[in-house]
């Protein structure tokens, strides 16, 4: 239940003076959301001094100024040349100019002789300086009315920065103030406003204080640190509530699986696996993350623990955000869990009936001790008797709130969770908060390493040589493309390229993109790793845990295109047998300095955490490793990467709240509450009733 303090946040932005059906869509896609709570969240990226005043000599082209001078000259007598209007003062001219401008209005505004306030942008034109489009012109005499500072926003076409400034006053009218969550010490030694002081003190400061705008901001990136943390405080402590089943250790079994390994574990293998087998030997509910680069070997360290859970009669559900993955690990898991006699089933959607059923009937036998499916198989009526473990695979297509609510099912499994997603440690606490994280850092021994290249795309036909010879090698090749069909992309489209490769390989080459059909990609995968057909020329939808050990080169055209992590993350799709690989980067010259950083990086290091650090040095951490597109947070005043300090803050803060405050009954155990589900509605949510 929502503390009723809060609805105004939630009223609709229709509500607001101005805003009619034509401005509602225009300002809604603005600000991503249609209430007063996303309008207030819309933020500024910078404030307007108006008090930067100067004479039109000292007026420094590029900046905004505010000047005052005498009308000296109005030209408007040519429809299709802009409104000119001179000003002068003592030490020259100075030009305002309007296109398309009313000349009933600027007869009325600028009377020869008169003087004039005017604030914009100063540009130069032909040695003069001009303002196009003042954002103020008033009488001198009303001088005072001018604000002396307003903040600038990230705008749209069709609406204007002075419309927008009305809406968020108008807003910030109808808010209230809320509790104080914040630390009274903390809030005084940061020297941070109020919550609503904060907000007025961006969108209607009163004074231009870039100190005041830098507290304020500071302040509502904790609020959003603050209200995650109290979240996924509750959501563990909750789990610590319930009770998962017991699961010994079964050295046995164990020792089956490992004898009869074609190679030996790692030593990073067998100590995640040994966290693993603890937490599932506890009652508390496990919630692991393996963190390993690709191709650590994290399945072993899931098959493994699936066995101990099967030793003590219960199954473990493997997760995969796709289909095709789904079945790859149940095949997974099957070679390493038969020699202990278990038998690992997939359920998919492209299950023929019977096949489906038939599975189904065994689980319910209890004679299937791993069942691997996508999401749906979980939310679907499928009843799995005796759940005792959910493995996770690829984190990064869950959110928080996903995980939550696959174990917010009235049985309380253990969980655990399969990242090939390296990340610095700051982001780790913002997004894997509610997890235990075990690393895997080594990869095993005799991996073959892979060479990268960059290669400019005027030597495609040389890159296609080289696959050629891998071919007739006996090797495999994956050809990744930036899209599907030619619209944009001309030869590097999906289709364009397989036809070429046809052509001049004299090959089957295979395809597989996100507009085919789960059945027909899977089909594409099968032809591939059977051997059929040697080439694959893909999207980035094989960018996740497509293992086939056979392919050794893979190419990635517009390389320029990717994100670094994404591209590390294709790479890693070869390099998983026991031959030499290669990568090659296509690149079109010629590149950004940003292009040219990321493709050096690559080449230089294969080690998937420097790379994440890397990314994040580069972008931020915004979208990094596609973060943006999986349903993890997307804060808005926050920054992971320049608030870092505020996130520690915040969670011990937050501990501190549940210790002495579990119900959130204290006057600021409520304000906790009000942040959380004003700033964290989604993992909220999923809090069960008894918590909130
Ligand atoms: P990822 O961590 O990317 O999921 P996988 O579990 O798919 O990696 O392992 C990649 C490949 O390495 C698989 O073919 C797997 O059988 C193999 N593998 C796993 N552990 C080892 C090891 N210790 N030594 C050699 N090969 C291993
Ligand atoms: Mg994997």
């Amino acid at each position: 239940m929502r503390d009723p303090v809060l609805y105004p946040f939630y009223a609709n932005i229709s509500t607001l003076p101005g805003v009619g059906p034509k401005v509602l869509p225009v300002l809604a896609r603005l600000i991503g959301g249609e209430t007063l709570l996303d309008l207030v969240y819309h933020l500024p990226t910078s404030w307007i001094d108006r008090r930067n005043r100067a004479s039109f000599a000292d007026a420094q082209i590029g900046e905004v100024a505010t000047v005052t001078g005498i009308v000296d000259q109005l030209t408007h007598s040519h429809a299709k040349l802009p409104a000119r209007v001179r000003l002068r003062d003592d030490t020259g001219f100075l030009t305002l100019v309007y296109f398309h401008a009313n000349k009933q209005w600027l007869e009325r505004t600028f009377r020869i002789g008169e003087s004039v306030v005017a604030s914009g942008l100063v540009d130069d034109f032909r040695g003069g300086r001009q303002i196009t489009h003042p954002d103020h012109v008033i009488s001198a005499d009303k001088d005072e009315a001018l604000p002396e500072v307003e903040p600038v926003y990230p705008m749209t076409a069709n609406l204007t920065g002075k419309a927008l400034r009305k809406f968020m006053r108008a807003a910030l009218e109808k808010l209230p103030e809320l509790g104080e969550w914040i630390d009274p010490h903390l809030l005084e030694t940061r020297g941070w406003p109020g919550y609503r002081q904060a907000l007025d003190a961006l969108h209607r400061p009163t004074a231009y204080d870039p100190n005041a705008f830098h507290l304020a901001r500071e302040r509502l990136a904790y609020d959003e640190a603050m209200a995650r943390e109290i979240a996924m405080g509750q959501a563990r402590l909750a789990r610590d509530r319930r009770a998962s089943p017991i699961i010994p250790k079964a050295i046995n079994v164990e020792r089956t699986i490992i004898d009869s390994l074609p190679f030996k574990p790692t030593r990073g293998q067998m100590a995640a696996f040994a966290d693993v087998s603890a937490d599932l030997a506890r009652v508390i509910p496990m919630r692991r993350m393996i963190q390993g680069d690709v191709g650590s070997g994290k399945t072993l360290i899931a098959a493994l623990a699936a066995a101990q859970v099967a030793a003590a009669g219960k199954i473990t559900a493997v997760m995969s955000p796709t289909d095709v993955l789904a079945r790859q690990q149940a095949e997974a898991f099957g070679r390493f869990l038969s020699p202990a006699g278990m038998r690992v089933a997939a359920l998919t959607g492209k299950d023929r009936q019977a096949d489906r059923k038939a599975t189904i009937d065994a689980l319910g036998a209890g004679e299937v001790a791993v069942v691997s499916g996508t999401q749906a198989l979980y939310q679907s009526d499928v009843d799995l008797p005796d759940l005792g473990l959910i493995v996770i695979d690829e984190q990064h297509r869950f959110g928080v709130a996903d995980r939550l609510r696959l174990t917010a099912k009235g049985q309380s499994p253990h969980m655990l969770v399969m990242s090939a997603t390296p990340i610095p440690r700051t982001l780790a606490l913002a997004f894997y908060g509610d997890l235990d994280v075990s690393i895997v850092a080594e990869k095993p021994a005799g991996r073959q390493e892979i060479t990268t290249a960059a290669i400019p795309d005027t030597r495609t036909e040389e890159v296609m040589d080289a696959v050629s010879r891998a071919i007739e090698r006996g090797e495999r090749a994956f050809w990744i493309c930036p899209a599907v069909d030619s619209e944009d992309a001309g030869d590097a489209s999906a289709e364009a390229r397989r036809e070429i490769l046809a052509d001049a390989l004299k090959q089957p080459v295979g395809i597989i993109h996100g507009r085919m059909s789960p059945a027909d990609r899977d089909a594409a995968l099968e032809a591939f790793r059977s051997g059929d057909v040697r080439i694959l020329v893909a999207t980035t939808v094989i960018e996740v845990g497509v293992d086939v050990p056979e392919a050794t080169i893979i190419v990635i055209e517009r390389a320029d295109k990717f994100g670094l992590a994404q591209l590390h993350q294709l790479r890693g799709r070869v390099g998983r047998g026991d031959k030499p690989s290669s990568c090659l980067l296509l690149y079109r010259a010629p590149l950004t300095d940003a292009g040219k950083e990321r493709l050096d990086i690559l080449r230089r290091t294969n080690d998937g955490f420097e790379i994440a650090e890397a990314d994040f040095r580069l972008r931020g951490a915004g979208d990094l490793l596609g973060l943006k597109q999986s349903g993890v947070p997307e804060f808005r005043a926050l920054d992971i990467g320049e608030h870092a300090d505020l996130i520690e803050i915040a969670r011990t803060d937050a501990k501190a709240i549940l210790a002495s405050d579990a119900g959130l009954i204290t006057p600021r155990g409520v304000a906790a509450r009000q942040v959380r589900d004003l700033l964290a509605p989604r993992i909220a949510s999923m809090l069960s009733e008894d918590q909130t």
